[in-house]
């Protein structure tokens, strides 16, 4: 076995936590390198928020504020991202669906709200509303304030892929209770946080968690040292995300 990396798909990886970036602890805390030893598919976001990742078959992309979709070395750092191994079930092909119908058809009517998937829809949406945070350095300001400083892309009629993470409501807080999505364009001109969309037909497929393997930067003295009872948590991330 010496060498060969174990790729357990049933685990969600998760670094770092939602509520930490916060009060503002966005400090780089994991390299890619050692996310991709987690999984080949992934969100996340670089120090300071610095655009917004997805990472498909391996590849880690960053979509960020200039509109820019590039490739991100093994050195490049994250306060917060998800990964796991690929395993997904396609479900059914989405015709003309809004977040709201492909929510529907991803839960299968709630069957799976309790636990935590990864879902991809990968297809031609007629519509995608996409974001990117600017990239902020130290001393860092709060997630609302940071967040703030974002830019907005669109486009129409666009071949790509929607990577979306669902976390049960008991985690809003660890995670952002509900989905996550993030999205690529097979061309690359456009990426990001996902804001909102309308999928044109789609193909949906999923890969249910039965585990949350949730790691914490026990190395940064700022968030061992951080007080979270005062962070208005749960309603900063439920309007930041
Ligand atoms: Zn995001």
């Amino acid at each position: 076995m010496e060498g060969k990396r174990i790729m357990k798909t049933n685990i969600l990886y998760q670094h770092g936590t939602l509520a930490l970036l916060v009060p503002g602890l966005l400090t780089g805390t994991i390299t890619m390198k050692e996310l991709l030893q987690h999984g080949d598919t992934g969100i996340g976001t670089g120090e300071g928020l610095d655009g917004e990742l997805i990472i498909l078959d391996g590849i880690p992309y960053q979509a960020d504020s200039l509109g820019n979709v590039k490739v991100v070395k093994d050195d490049f750092i994250m306060p917060f991202a998800n990964a796991n191994f690929a395993d997904f079930k396609f479900l059914t092909t989405l015709k003309d669906a809004t977040p709201a119908k492909f929510a529907t058809v991803a839960l299968q009517e709630k069957e799976n709200a309790n636990t935590f998937f990864a879902v991809q829809v990968k297809g031609i949406f007629s519509y995608v509303k996409t974001r990117a945070v600017v990239k902020s350095f130290p001393p860092f300001d709060t997630l609302e304030a940071t967040a703030q400083k974002q830019s907005i892309f669109e486009a129409h009629n666009i071949e790509g892929t929607l990577i979306s993470y669902y976390s049960p409501s008991l985690f809003h807080g660890a995670a952002v209770a509900g989905f996550h999505n993030h999205f690529l364009a097979a061309d690359h001109s456009i990426g990001g946080h996902v804001l909102d969309f309308k999928i044109a037909s789609g193909k949906l497929s999923r890969q249910l968690f039965d585990t949350l393997e949730q790691h914490l930067p026990i190395t940064n003295k700022e968030f061992m040292d951080h007080n979270f009872a005062k962070d208005n948590i749960a309603d900063v991330i439920s309007k930041a995300e």
